[in-house]
């Protein structure tokens, strides 16, 4: 029986990259649906070639330009909309944002497996996450490709036997510069990543080092260890995508090259392995490979979400709202790029702590951190 496959976020980089995966193992999936937020012209040729069951869109959709037959939701909620009416057995979250955090509930209540590229809506959704997955028994796969080496290390041995996770970080195209250096950097530099081609979203978050604080909080989520059993090291040729030390001192890490299509597809045929379109990696080919410590006062991002991890409750929330923000505002060309980490800032230092007991107290928070992110560019930009 083949597995049928709900993919959120069709249109976005991992989302194409999915169906490549989908492609080249046609005889172990099936495609049950496809979703995106605004690029209804992609989704129209996705559907005409695979003909799902369902499509879904943020923005309208013209039925006339799917296959007969096909199921449509379009508006605000239609992601949760298909979420709910594909009882799919896996869905990939390829969503970009904490935009996921609805659809992830939603994909959880089938009691299936989620396959989540998206680490926002972890980052946000916290307990409220863990306790839905418990309760619906459903099971979260790692794309990411730090929680996915994670992941696969941490069949090694036991929990109580691990000493820390540790998380690499390519430390983006910035790395060898100083903060004076950053202010002037531009969108261009920003967006140009040195090892992995993805999202623009997901390589500014990089070149900021915000990227990897999220991962800070969504390893935290996914793996239940808290912060001070999370490290981060700068390994700038994203060769080995993370580690776990051991308690005897052992390390187990994870390496290939840099190509999100294998993490894809391992949370799909997990626990098996399959052959990949991926290139092997040739490690007589790869080297150096370098490691350097991440200088916490260097890189602001990865010290506020360290801290906004210990204080839990929004403050994740908090975190990511504001950086979601201030990426808007750097993207429209209202703030610098050194100026993303002192918006995160601001927003962290304004708003109160609470617990994250709720979908309302989570919408609440990241409204608020928002909100606190233009106060603060106003206030730069008097
Ligand atoms: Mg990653």
């Amino acid at each position: 029986m083949k597995k049928e496959v709900l993919l959120l976020g069709s249109t976005g980089s991992i989302g194409t990259q999915t169906l490549d995966v989908l492609k080249a193992h046609a005889d172990r999936f099936s495609l049950l649906g496809l979703s995106c937020r605004s690029d209804v012209e992609t989704l129209y040729r996705q559907a005409n070639e695979w003909k799902p069951k369902f499509v879904a869109a943020e923005a309208p959709i013209d039925e006339t330009r799917l296959p007969a037959g096909t199921v449509a939701f379009s508006g605000m909620d239609a992601a949760v909309k298909i979420a709910e009416a594909a009882d799919a057995d896996v869905t990939v979250l390829a969503i970009s944002g904490y935009a996921a955090l609805l659809p992830l509930l939603a994909a959880i209540r089938h009691g299936k497996r989620i396959a989540i590229a998206n680490k926002e809506s972890l980052v946000c959704g916290g307990a409220l996450v863990d306790a839905a997955l418990k309760a619906y028994g459903a099971a979260l796969l790692p794309i990411d490709s730090e929680q996915s080496a994670i992941f696969q290390c941490l069949q090694n041995g036991g929990r109580d036997e691990v000493k820390r996770l540790i998380l690499t970080a390519s430390g983006g195209p910035f790395f060898r510069k100083t903060r004076e250096e950053l202010k002037n950097v531009s969108l261009d530099d920003a967006l140009n990543h040195p090892t992995w081609r993805m999202g623009r979203k997901i390589t500014l978050d990089s070149a900021t080092l915000m990227n990897k604080g999220l991962e800070i909080i969504e390893a935290s989520r996914l793996f239940q260890f808290d912060a001070d059993h999370i490290s981060v090291l700068i390994h700038p040729q994203s060769i080995v995508h993370s580690m776990v030390e051991y308690r005897d001192g052992t390390i187990m890490a994870n390496l290939s090259k840099p190509d999100m299509r294998l993490p894809i597809q391992y949370a799909l045929t997990y626990p098996a392995r399959a052959e990949s379109v991926c290139r092997p990696l040739s490690l007589d080919l790869e080297h150096p490979l370098e490691f350097y410590p991440a200088d916490l006062d260097r890189f602001r991002a990865i010290r506020m979400a360290y801290d906004a991890l210990r204080s839990d409750g929004v403050m994740p929330t908090v975190y990511n709202g504001a950086n979601e923000r201030a990426a808007e505002l750097y993207f429209a060309g209202n703030i610098g790029f050194a100026d993303i980490e002192n918006c995160v800032e601001a927003a962290l230092n304004t708003i109160e702590n609470r617990p994250a007991d709720s979908v309302e107290a989570i919408a609440a928070a990241d409204a608020a951190a928002r909100y606190a992110v233009d106060r603060f560019v106003k206030m730069l930009n008097r």
